[in-house]
């Protein structure tokens, strides 16, 4: 019997050391921000793929299977991931990860919010995301405060990582204030400069740099432009010099396109997550977004 157990002990023993805190990421910059702050303590993975309409997505066996075995989950709140995340984290049943629980992290939470609806949202406006656009990443100010709120989550999971977490946290705000100089040098002429974008979803990026966003290829969130629409935008882009229309890689290129052509002005496709166009985090993805805008206005 005490053999037995001793062997047990030996069993567990290497898995205990090597133990490591499993972080599901529904969003690639989600996940890439862990494993900044993680480092060799955590595992994690992604649910939605580089190049993939995070609004929209056919949830797999598979994201059921990785968030039954998660330690924390980290989401993008503000109902980004509405359509598809909630019946997935149900069917998971995994306590850790339920809705109001320390483990599911939105990650939202602490940033500054753009564009939160007043009064009755109506459906009919599009697929509108009421609490705020959710598309906070492109603001890399937003994304120091998602560091911090990811590094308090793995303390508190993984105690006695607690020095090790805030010691990568420190590294990586360190890299970014420097990164945001830099890109603040870069963008410094986008103030004012008027785009098209295909959805809402550069608003923090905008915000951020002084870019205009004068109108969208959507006329309405989640629907897609009528031909009426189309010649409103060809008339806005001539009346208001609008230098470029801009999109994220998954979106349908057709009319955009068209545009493009028609009012001889630039159309960029950007890299939408990190992973798209080869990005390997969340600096060269930025990078990559800021080199393709300052190369088209
Ligand atoms: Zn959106």
């Amino acid at each position: 019997m005490k053999k037995i157990f001793l062997f047990m002990m030996f069993l567990m023993l290497p898995l205990a050391v090597s133990a490591k805190v499993k972080v599901v990421g529904t969003l690639p910059v989600f996940a890439s921000i862990a494993r900044e702050v993680g480092g060799e303590r955590v595992e994690v993975s992604r649910l939605v793929r580089p190049n993939q309409d995070p609004h929209f997505l056919d949830a797999k066996p598979t994201f059921v299977v990785a968030l039954s075995q998660a330690d924390l989950l980290l989401h993008g709140g503000l109902e980004l991931e509405i359509g598809w995340l909630p019946p997935i984290v149900v069917q998971a049943r995994n306590p850790k990860i339920n809705p109001n629980t320390p483990g599911n992290v939105d990650l939202s939470q602490g940033n500054h919010l753009l564009e939160i609806s007043q009064g009755k949202v109506d459906r009919s406006l599009g697929d509108v995301h009421p609490m705020g656009n959710p598309h906070t990443w492109f603001s890399p100010n937003n994304v120091k405060v998602m560091a911090v709120n990811i590094s308090q989550h793995l303390s508190a999971l993984d105690p006695e990582g607690k020095a090790y977490y805030a010691e990568r946290l420190k590294t990586f705000v360190a890299a970014l204030n420097q990164k945001i100089q830099q890109w603040e040098q870069q963008t410094a002429g986008f103030k004012g400069k008027k785009v098209i974008t295909y959805h809402k979803s550069l608003s923090y990026f905008t915000d951020w740099t002084g870019l205009e966003v004068i109108d969208t290829v959507e006329p309405k969130p989640g629907i897609p432009p009528s031909s009426k629409h189309v010649d409103e935008l060809l008339s806005e882009i001539s009346n208001s010099q609008v230098k470029a229309i801009l999109m994220e890689s998954f979106y349908p290129s057709k009319v955009p396109e068209y545009l493009a052509e028609k009012a001889h002005i630039p159309l960029v496709q950007i890299p939408s997550d990190v992973g798209d166009e080869g990005t390997k985090g969340y600096f060269e993805l930025m990078d990559r977004f800021i080199e393709k805008i300052k190369g088209a206005l």
